[in-house]
């Protein structure tokens, strides 16, 4: 299969210095395997409630400005609502997706009648109430049948880059980050049976990267670190459509004046791309994130190209 990276930014702000880091990260990842390998954008709208008008455009055009041009025309997920219908409608077949008519209360409630304060990251474990039906409420959402697919789910496909030594436990779902290294996560437990849409409206994140990556033959994901977590999800996912898994490279975040992850709440600001100066300096603050040396080129497309041999020396060492 043709190598094929992309990055896949929400149209939620406008860029900022963290997701530079993961656009030009897998820029470089791309480039580094050879003229024969393609870097995709697609434009992450499928959760439309938090979407701004025009804001693809104007990151498409900051990427430009960076000397980041996509190898084909830009997708929107918002034009492929058709296949994540498909890919329900596959899983509600099999008996692998389910209503659930539960509001965040009743989940609340569920739980404590568990004795269970089950959260992660400020997110409930949702405590599978509706697994046996909706007893007469409303749908509000679809949601994955972790544990059923868990519990019956074929033996571990054979990943190239996976370390053959070390065999995934049953209760778990293990994969190897190309920086990270290997990652478990037990997902009926600390996950869930998650959502796979809310009711007819917006297309749940895991669903959506799952069929547009298959569906666009993207072999290698490099994205930042915050997204790990949902990556066990994903590898859930592919395997209960028959979906072939990529490889993983999640890159280190940058941090706000406060130390978390840089977002809208504590200054991340959008990069300035007015100038070529203003733009080879956002790039190499990025670079600089990333491990790479400082840019002793005066354009970004030179920039680009001193950095490509020493990603391939950092980062694309699997066989
Ligand atoms: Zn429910």
């Amino acid at each position: 299969m043709r190598e094929t990276g992309r990055f896949a930014p929400s149209p939620t702000g406008p860029l900022h210095a963290g997701s530079l880091v993961a656009a030009l990260a897998s820029w470089l990842d791309v480039r580094a395997r050879g003229p024969q390998a393609r870097w995709l954008i697609r434009i992450e709208d499928a959760d439309t409630e938090r979407c701004l008008p025009g804001m693809g455009e104007h990151i498409l055009r900051q990427l430009a400005d960076c000397g980041l041009l996509p190898d084909e025309a830009p997708v929107w997920q918002t034009q492929r609502t058709a296949r994540y219908k498909v890919a329900l409608a596959k899983l509600q077949a099999r008996g692998l997706a389910y209503p659930c008519g539960c509001s965040r209360k009743d989940i609340d409630r569920a739980l404590a009648r568990l004795g269970q304060r089950h959260e992660r990251h400020g997110e409930r474990v949702y405590p599978g109430t509706c697994r046996d039906g909706l007893h007469g409420k409303p749908a509000r959402a679809w949601r994955f049948a972790t544990e059923k697919f868990e519990s019956d789910r074929p033996p571990t496909p054979p990943v190239p880059w996976q370390d053959a030594t070390a065999p995934e436990p049953a209760s778990e779902l293990c994969w190897t980050d190309r920086r990270l290294g290997r990652q478990c996560q037990n997902v009926s437990r600390e996950v869930g049976d998650f959502v796979l849409r809310r009711a007819d409206g917006p297309w749940a994140y895991q669903l959506a990267v799952v069929v547009d990556d298959a569906e666009q033959g993207v072999t290698d994901v490099v994205r930042g670190e915050d997204l790990a977590d949902n990556t066990a999800r994903q590898i859930l996912l592919q395997r209960a459509l028959g979906l072939s898994t990529p490889s993983y490279l999640h890159t280190p975040l940058v941090r706000g004046a406060d130390g978390d992850k840089l977002s809208k709440q504590n200054g991340a600001t959008s990069i300035d791309t007015a100038t070529p100066e203003a733009a080879l300096a956002a790039l190499d603050a990025a670079a600089r994130v990333l491990g790479l040396h400082a840019a002793t080129a005066t354009s970004c497309a030179a920039a680009l190209a001193g950095w490509v041999p020493e990603w391939r020396a950092l980062y694309n060492s699997r066989p």
